[in-house]
């Protein structure tokens, strides 16, 4: 009985906070019956001054308890102020069995989930799903800082950006399914030839692009034919051995070049790795983009693909 009643006051907000204003409202008389007990008169001054200091006690004892009570409530909400603010879930240590443990501990589980859910998001909107790989989006803020250390360090820094060979006969020949195959074996493939730092993503249906910090042009270009070499050696049934390729446009940074401009200019080298009968690697020749583009302007066939602008981001 004695053990259900403390459950029951210690589960309970309603029952803690009646029985602090109970026995708060009830000291200045408990504390006269004491003092009658005790054998004092009942002369009006020392009782009154009593009955007085009783009263004061009484309310102390009822404002400091409903303070302690009802603390963690604010800490509550300053947790929630500041997730809300700036994202960062705060710990909260509120060991209470009563209603505002409960919401303590909802609030962090909440808090908890939400940020999980928020992480999974985050993930997804910058990833492939099909390839695993991260996509253009992703792609873009992330070359954003890369080219930036780049240029801060004096580094060099390329992009590969390569695109499936008559992937739509694959398509067509044999199901969307076997074409969605042969995607996820390419982002499996890039992914495997590629140093820890090197960000990769697929930036359209077929095309990918990788971007390598730290590495010149020559390096870029035995990165290109690696990948080349793997693609053309592996085998995705029904597909034979070799059916399987992509043609690889690969471009050094310049000074204040962005992710757009060297997408641009690889895009012209893949196209011309396109004309030369494809499954093979080709520079960009140009490091500025304006020069890229009228040297495209005087050659329009060669040209006719990257400046729709398909690559522009
Ligand atoms: P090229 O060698 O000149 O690049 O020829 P291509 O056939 O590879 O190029 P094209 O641009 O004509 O075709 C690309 C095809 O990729 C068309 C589109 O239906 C297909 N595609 C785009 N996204 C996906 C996808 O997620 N899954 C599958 N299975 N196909 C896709
Ligand atoms: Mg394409
Ligand atoms: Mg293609």
């Amino acid at each position: 009985m004695s053990s259900r009643l403390t459950r029951m006051v210690q589960t309970s907000l309603t029952i803690k906070v009646f029985a602090i204003c109970f026995v708060s409202v009830h000291v200045p008389l408990l504390v006269f019956i004491v003092y009658l007990a005790g054998g004092n008169g009942a002369e009006p001054e020392p009782v009154l001054l009593l009955l007085l200091a009783a009263t004061v006690a009484g309310t102390t004892i009822c404002l400091l308890s409903l303070w302690w009570m009802i603390r963690p409530l604010s800490q509550l909400a300053q947790a929630i102020k500041i997730y809300r603010a700036n994202g960062t879930p705060v710990r909260m240590q509120i060991d209470r069995k009563d209603e505002i443990g409960l919401l303590a501990s909802t609030v962090t589980a909440m808090v908890a989930e939400t940020e999980t859910l928020m992480n999974k998001l985050r993930h997804q909107a910058m990833t492939d799903l099909q390839t695993g790989l991260g996509n253009r989006r992703w792609l873009n803020e992330r070359a954003a800082e890369e080219l930036a250390r780049a240029e801060r360090q004096g580094e060099p820094l390329s992009i590969i950006v390569l695109d499936l060979d008559r992937f739509k006969g694959i398509n067509d020949g044999h199901g969307h399914e076997t074409g969605d195959r042969v995607l996820v074996a390419t982002g499996e493939i890039v992914r495997t030839c590629l140093r820890p730092y090197d960000l990769a993503a697929r930036i359209g249906g077929e095309e990918f692009c990788i971007l390598l910090p730290r590495t010149s042009l020559d390096d870029a270009e035995a990165i290109g034919e690696r990948l080349r070499t793997a693609l053309a050696a592996t085998t995705v049934p029904p597909l034979r051995q070799g059916r399987m390729t992509a043609s690889f446009g690969i471009c050094a940074a310049g000074p204040g070049d962005r992710l757009p401009d060297m997408l641009l200019r690889a895009d012209f080298a893949l196209y011309e790795a396109k004309r030369d009968g494809r499954n093979c690697i080709r520079r960009a020749h140009d490091t500025n983009t304006e020069e890229a583009i009228a040297s495209a302007k005087l050659a329009p066939a060669k040209a006719a693909s990257p400046v729709n602008g398909k690559h522009i981001l």
